[in-house]
């Protein structure tokens, strides 16, 4: 019996190798292009998750085990927008032979001026740096979503059929979360759409759905916020009577407690603002609806 079961595990782990030899091979930075690229790619790829759901991509450094995982990738996904300072390195293990898509690139970006907290982002010719934390618009995900699709097919053209209908199937689910966002939005008056956050993650939320942000760090999580800059922030959230405020799953909460006993905030739950997490927040439907829900439900 036990010779026979090795046999059949054996038979399956060769069909399960000659399979896998076919398949498209992504390395992926983003726990976002990740969904994406699986959801699209299905059976026709074999997608490494280099950042992994609940990773700081402000923090990451891709690991030697990890470079060895993209040095036979053919595609490599990143976030794009200046969120990763590494991208040398991939090219270097690859040789440039994968193909690089820096999938948030393809779109807008909104821009703002650097603050004091922000000393170690690229600041382009007008001053400006990008945010690159694309994925809290709705919007923009279905852009991401038809670019990785067309490189699937640019890279793979034979399986162009399938990744048609699987990024159809999947754009749809999109429309049906961004409909369910902007009805949970919409119970939250407009006076009421304050958001007070730990890093400046939420600027392209803030603009699909009418928030007003304030942050206590800048548009990374790699420096701590200046004294001054926390007491300016206080007196604000006392000025606008913001009734919450919220932790990030990947940082320290220690700055954000002490706000809340000076200002009577209350802490209004924790948000996922880099990426998927785990649990509930393991997909990006997950992820988008624990964060709505949480602001919703702590500022109504
Ligand atoms: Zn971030």
């Amino acid at each position: 019996m036990k010779k026979l079961l090795l046999t059949v595990c054996i038979f399956a782990a060769s069909l399960l190798g000659a399979r896998a030899a076919d398949k498209l091979k992504i390395a992926s930075f983003s726990t976002i292009d990740t969904e994406i690229a699986q959801q699209v790619g299905g059976d026709h790829v074999e997608v490494a998750a280099l950042v992994k759901p609940g990773v700081d991509p402000h923090e990451y450094e891709p690991t030697p085990a990890d470079l060895r995982a993209v040095s036979d990738a053919q595609l490599i996904l990143t976030s794009g927008k200046n969120m990763e300072n590494y991208l040398n390195k991939l090219q270097q293990t690859t040789g440039g032979k994968a193909d690089l898509l820096k999938v948030g690139d393809h779109f807008s970006s909104l821009k703002m001026k650097p603050d004091e907290d922000d000393k170690n982002a690229a600041v382009d010719k007008s001053g400006m740096v990008e945010d690159p934390h694309w994925w809290h618009s709705v919007s923009n995900v279905k852009l991401a979503t038809k670019i990785i699709r067309d490189e699937l097919i640019k890279l793979d053209p034979a399986d162009k059929a399938d990744f048609e209908k699987n990024a159809q199937a999947y754009l749809a689910k999109l429309d049906e979360l961004e409909k369910w966002i902007r009805q949970k939005v919409a119970e939250l008056p407009r006076d009421k759409r304050k958001l007070v956050t730990s890093h400046d993650a939420f600027q392209y939320f803030a603009r699909d759905y009418g928030f007003k942000i304030e942050a206590i760090e800048g548009l990374s999580t790699e420096t701590e916020p200046s004294n001054r800059h926390v007491s300016e922030l206080v007196d604000e959230i006392k000025k606008q009577g913001v009734k919450a405020i919220f932790l990030e799953n990947t940082l320290n909460p220690k700055v954000t407690t002490e706000i809340t006993r000076e200002t009577g905030a209350e802490i209004g739950g924790t948000l996922y603002p880099d990426g998927l997490g785990t649990g509930d927040a393991g997909t990006y439907e997950g992820m988008m609806k624990h964060n709505v829900s949480t602001i919703v439900d702590a500022l109504k």
